[in-house]
């Protein structure tokens, strides 16, 4: 007899990229890891690390033209391992897709409809949910046979109660355009929410939290026993904090006062506040460490991107806090806020009235473990709570299609 199939192939398609995951949700153990980058261009280059066959990373450079050539080079190299996508034990393949708007709230099989509706919502997610389709078609034809789980960004996010989500606009318009509030890193802040409860030894429905997704996107969320009441992020993941390259919150009038003043393009807008801002925009860099090495240096320029992107953080821990009424934990999670001790540090600074700290030799440590690095008996825990998307996809998939 054999046994239940236990492993989940998770897939994050982007346009030119596709990152890979294969794992054992028996032990939730990380079999084999991976990137596709530069799709359809002719440096295109495949990092395949196999971890339950020892761990030793395979580079392939060359030319692959598209997706499909991506994930039939991706289950080659499975395959070298003895781990192919042909595998009996292969229970589902689960796919990160950005947008799913108000339908889907939840893990969703994927079918034909459901595969229109993500297509339906092409408009509002227009670099994000064509690449997701692309890497579901393709994974489809790989194995028609196997259940195919699309795992929504926004979905964490569909708790938020209306007065949250709505923006302040003729209610006509906003309904006819599906313009609201969907918020985005869903999956992450849902696991990191949960498992800072954990630290605490609570159950999430006991705890009241502010999620700090620090990655080069931002976003905040604020978590109300569980559910998600508000995020930072809107219509598209522009809105909020200040990133590595988009400007987070911004005056609107900006955007006609550069087509009236400036005579620039709605693509020439929106490339300037996705691409060119943020951190990148104001100082060249959107890496924290090299902003950081810089500010060493003395780099004015530098210090006041930091200082920029602190005080954003600082408005929005202030306005979750009057949210949530009562806040349990702030958790830093994504690259930045796992790894840059001093934005942490700066962030915190001054919110002694708010019951919020950090104690400098608890967020000196580096490691990859949640930890607290508020001070002893402080009435707010800060924590630092890695991130796992790919393991939230897995765990989702795997639980709908054993359910
Ligand atoms: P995304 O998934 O949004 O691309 P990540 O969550 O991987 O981003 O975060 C990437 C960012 O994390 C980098 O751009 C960099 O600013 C920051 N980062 C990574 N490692 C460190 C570090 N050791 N110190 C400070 N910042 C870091």
């Amino acid at each position: 007899m054999t046994a239940n199939p236990t492993r989940v192939l998770v897939l994050n398609s982007g346009s030119s990229s596709v990152k890979y995951q294969l794992l054992d949700m028996a032990d939730s153990a990380r079999l084999a890891v991976g990137l596709v980058e530069r799709i359809g261009e002719e440096t295109s280059r495949l990092t395949h690390t196999p971890l339950a066959a020892g761990g030793e990373r395979r580079v392939t450079d060359g030319p692959i033209a598209d997706h499909d050539a991506a994930l039939k080079a991706v289950a080659a190299e499975l395959a070298a391992d003895g781990l192919g996508l042909d595998s009996p034990q292969l229970a589902a393949i689960g796919h990160r897709v950005v947008h799913g708007g108000l339908k889907f709230t939840a893990p969703t099989v994927i079918d034909e409809v459901v595969l229109a509706e993500i297509e339906r919502l092409v408009p509002v997610a227009p670099l994000h949910n064509p690449a997701n389709i692309t890497g579901i078609r393709t994974a489809q034809a790989l194995r028609p046979d196997l259940p195919q789980v699309a795992v929504f960004d926004t979905a964490f996010h569909t708790t938020m109660p209306e007065h949250a989500a709505r923006y302040a606009i003729d209610v006509a318009t906003a309904d006819a355009h599906r313009i609201r509030r969907y918020g985005f890193h869903g999956t992450s802040h849902a696991y990191v929410s949960r498992r800072t409860a954990h630290l605490l030894g609570k159950d999430p429905s006991e705890v009241n939290v502010i999620v700090l997704h620090l990655g080069n996107g931002a976003s905040a969320s604020a978590v109300a026993g569980g559910r998600c009441v508000d995020t930072s992020m809107g219509l598209t993941p522009l809105e909020g904090l200040v990133m590595g390259t988009r400007s987070g919150d911004i005056d609107p009038a900006v955007t006609f006062h550069l087509k009236r003043v400036a005579g620039m393009s709605a693509d020439e807008i929106d490339d300037l506040l996705n691409k060119r801002s943020g951190l990148v925009g104001l100082c060249g860099d959107n890496d924290m460490r090299e902003i950081r090495r810089r500010i060493d240096e003395g780099d004015e320029a530098a210090a006041l991107a930091f200082d920029i992107y602190i005080h954003r953080l600082k408005k929005y821990l202030g306005a979750y806090t009057a949210v949530l009424g009562r806040v349990d934990a702030v958790a830093f999670t994504a690259g930045v806020g796992e790894n840059a001790a001093p934005v942490r540090a700066a962030a915190m600074a001054g919110l002694e009235g708010l019951g919020m700290a950090v104690d400098a030799d608890r967020n000196a440590v580096r490691s990859d473990e949640p930890r607290l690095i508020s001070p002893e008996g402080a009435s707010v825990a800060v924590a630092v709570v890695p991130t796992d998307e790919e393991l939230e996809i897995a765990r989702q998939t795997y639980a709908l299609v054993t359910a």
